[in-house]
């Protein structure tokens, strides 16, 4: 049996859910996360593979670590943490890809950043790839690299929404998961899983939240739902809010996936290395070796090429990555290469991609979709943040400030 009343629920608990429900708890207030999973962190995930090391299928990196709030959330609960410089902050497999090559690429991305800035306080919005070459040596690259970043292509990107994020560049992981360290703050949350939210009907004078498990009403209630679920579902609330089904929309998920593989002989690489399948195309992967030292590599597809690979299946991931790693590295290369998982993220029904990104013209859709209305229903999530979208430590603000927007609703409004 599911709590059918509460003060307030939170519907999903993933990074977001969890730090609301989290600040909640700590005030006594009587909450419920609602999750349709069977397992808590959403797009935080963190799995182990036989061997026994953790491997984060969804967020690994602690962006701006110097003031992402869950750095103290995984100092309180005694984890390892790994501060090397990620495989994008230096060069690395020089022989590869030549010091050169990589100089070039990297001045031709701070060239980009520069132009979306000088664009962005224009004040028109338009799509980034309107401010490079449609065939320019690094236009290929630059693609491969913002889907990695934002799980889509510059044509599909704004520029003002981009020019908002704030990055401290600081990027610290976690030895035994990100994903991990998050699902096991919610410790001591009342929860309730394997239960997808059908409808939140607000016409009452409480809220009745619908699940196939039952209906829970709650005074009040903090929605962290990905905007692919919010934006699909016209239905999902009653009566409708086109506001927020319109802002979801101009957010969409990017797609991001990782596939992990075993290396045989993983020793001849340096450490937190990485190379790029292709350097002239937006369609290739990036490879990032011994992530931790371990004898692995972790492997990123993202964007459109991300969709492709998923309509093809896991095995479809597989042997792209192994012709890319053998076009660079030599046939012989195959033999010591072994699939060790995968998740994807878009064919994942309470996901349905991996982090936001605002469409040109939609930068101001995070503020419409964060908005509170009514006093009982508030938003939170990835999307909701203005200027740490896409991460797992935005989410987090965005649910602690859903939570103290409840805490200030209920001093002016106490709950029945
Ligand atoms: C491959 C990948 C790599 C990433 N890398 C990084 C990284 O390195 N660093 C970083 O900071 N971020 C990264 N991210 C992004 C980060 O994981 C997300 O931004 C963050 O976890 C989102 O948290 P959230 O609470 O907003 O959403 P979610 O985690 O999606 O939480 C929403 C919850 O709602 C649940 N739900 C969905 N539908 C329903 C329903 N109908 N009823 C009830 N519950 C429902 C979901 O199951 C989920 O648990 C990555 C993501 C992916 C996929």
């Amino acid at each position: 049996m599911i709590k059918n009343s509460v003060e307030v629920a939170v519907i999903g608990g993933g990074a977001a859910g969890i730090a609301a429900a989290r600040k909640l708890a700590a005030h006594r207030i009587d909450c419920l996360i609602v999750e349709a999973r069977s397992r808590l962190g959403g797009r935080a995930f963190t799995v182990r593979e036989p061997s026994g090391f953790a491997l984060d299928l969804g967020c690994g990196w602690l962006h701006s670590a110097d003031c992402n709030p869950w750095a103290a959330v995984a100092t309180a609960q005694g984890r390892q943490f790994s501060k090397a410089t990620p495989p994008w902050g230096r060069a690395t497999m020089t022989k590869v890809m030549p010091l050169e090559t990589q100089r070039a690429f990297r001045a031709a991305m701070a060239d980009l950043f520069e132009r979306v800035a000088q664009a962005a306080a224009t004040g028109r919005d338009r799509a980034i790839s309107e401010l490079v070459p449609a065939d320019g040596r690094w236009t290929g690259m630059l693609n491969a690299v913002m889907t990695y970043i934002a799980g889509a292509e510059l044509d599909r990107m704004s520029t003002i929404d981009l020019d908002r994020y704030e990055d401290t560049e600081l990027n610290w992981r976690l030895v035994d998961g990100y994903g991990a360290m998050i699902a096991a703050s919610a410790d001591g949350l009342a929860t309730a899983l394997d239960c997808p939210v059908t409808r939140i009907d607000h016409s009452g004078k409480r809220i009745r939240i619908e699940t196939p498990r039952g209906v829970i009403e709650a005074d009040r209630v903090i929605v962290t739902l990905p905007t692919s679920i919010i934006g699909d579902n016209e239905g999902l609330f009653f009566p409708a809010l086109p506001a927020k089904t319109e802002a979801a929309r101009g957010l969409p998920l990017g797609l991001d996936d990782k596939l992990f593989i075993a290396l045989d002989g993983a020793e001849e690489f340096e450490a937190e290395s990485r190379v790029f399948g292709r350097t002239d195309r937006a369609a290739t992967g990036n490879y990032h070796f011994r992530p931790f030292g371990r004898p692995l590599i972790e492997c990123y597809f993202a964007g459109r090429w991300a969709h492709e690979l998923e309509a093809g299946g896991d095995k479809a991931f597989f042997d792209f990555a192994v012709s890319e790693l053998t076009g660079l590295f030599g046939a012989d290369f195959a033999r010591r290469l072994k699939p060790l998982c995968l998740h994807q993220w878009g064919a994942d029904p309470y996901a349905r991609g991996s982090y936001s990104y605002a469409i040109p013209g939609a930068a101001d859709q995070r503020a419409v979709l964060a908005a509170p209305v009514d006093d009982r229903l508030f938003f939170a999530g990835e999307a909701c943040s203005r200027h740490d979208f896409s991460t797992a430590h935005g989410a987090f603000i965005t649910g602690s400030e859903a939570a103290d927007h409840i805490l200030a609703a209920r001093r002016i409004n106490p709950s029945p």
